[in-house]
């Protein structure tokens, strides 16, 4: 008989503190960007757009200056194909400056030139996966859910102590490992808290526990020795 798969529960003693001590963290130590500031669904998917794959120190001049030449869903659909091409060149995102005006073109079609806050709605349109969807419904519509990728998996697997391999993510387990880390009070400000905890303290490499704010309950930081090595650096520990 094949065991169940190990759930982790949000109410746990383990997952109450963390988030506590996260967000506590989290108050001092966030990174300003400018799309942070943003709750626009069109700014933030483009936010989001630009940073798959390209760190965030990167994105950061060029995005203010796209938002100004393209304010809208519409402008970028109608905009000249090699200025948008042109605006992007610098972030090495030439060569999805299609895709950028395709999505554009998609959301004008099908959804009224308003990017839609359903999951689904946003899957359909050309090249945008689930971070990307789920980080525009927790950003901008403010509706809760977690992001999982890469970091997020590392910092569950260290904090609950479990190996990861390649499909970790797609794992009953780790899923709902991550997501108890991320309740439905504070989604926007836990995952937010998550991307620069693993960008500034459990890095991929050499993690800094010695001034991480949940070492005390962490068991990769109890064990002393790790049996299982942290998962390879991601661009997007940088964003
Ligand atoms: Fe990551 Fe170390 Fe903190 Fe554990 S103690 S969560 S490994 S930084």
């Amino acid at each position: 008989m094949i065991p169940a798969p190990v759930v982790y529960q949000a109410d746990s003693p383990d997952a109450c503190w963390f988030r506590h001590e996260i967000l506590s963290w989290f108050t001092v130590n966030q990174r300003s960007f400018p799309w942070r500031k943003q709750h626009d669904a069109y700014a933030v998917l483009i936010a989001e757009l630009m940073l798959r794959r390209t760190h965030a120190r990167q994105v950061a001049p060029i995005y203010k200056a796209f938002l100004k030449q393209f304010p809208s869903v519409s402008a970028l659909a109608d905009a000249p194909a090699d200025q948008v091409l042109q605006c992007l060149w610098s972030l090495g995102l030439a060569w999805r400056a299609q895709n950028f005006q395709q999505i554009a073109a998609r959301i004008v079609i099908d959804y009224q030139g308003k990017v839609p806050c359903d999951r689904a709605q946003l899957l359909t349109l050309p090249g945008v996966g689930p971070y990307v969807a789920d980080a525009v419904r927790i950003f901008a519509c403010s509706l809760s859910g977690v992001l999982i990728d890469t970091n997020t998996v590392r910092i569950a697997s260290r904090y609950y102590g479990f190996p990861t391999n390649d499909n970790s993510r797609r794992t009953i387990a780790v899923r709902s490992a991550i997501t108890s880390l991320v309740d439905d009070d504070a989604p926007r400000a836990l995952n937010l808290a998550l991307i620069d905890f693993a960008a500034l303290v459990c890095v991929a490499r050499r993690p800094h526990c010695d001034i991480c704010p949940v070492s005390a309950h962490c068991s990769y930081f109890r064990s002393g020795s790790p049996d299982h090595q942290p998962a390879p650096p991601n661009p997007h520990s940088e964003r």
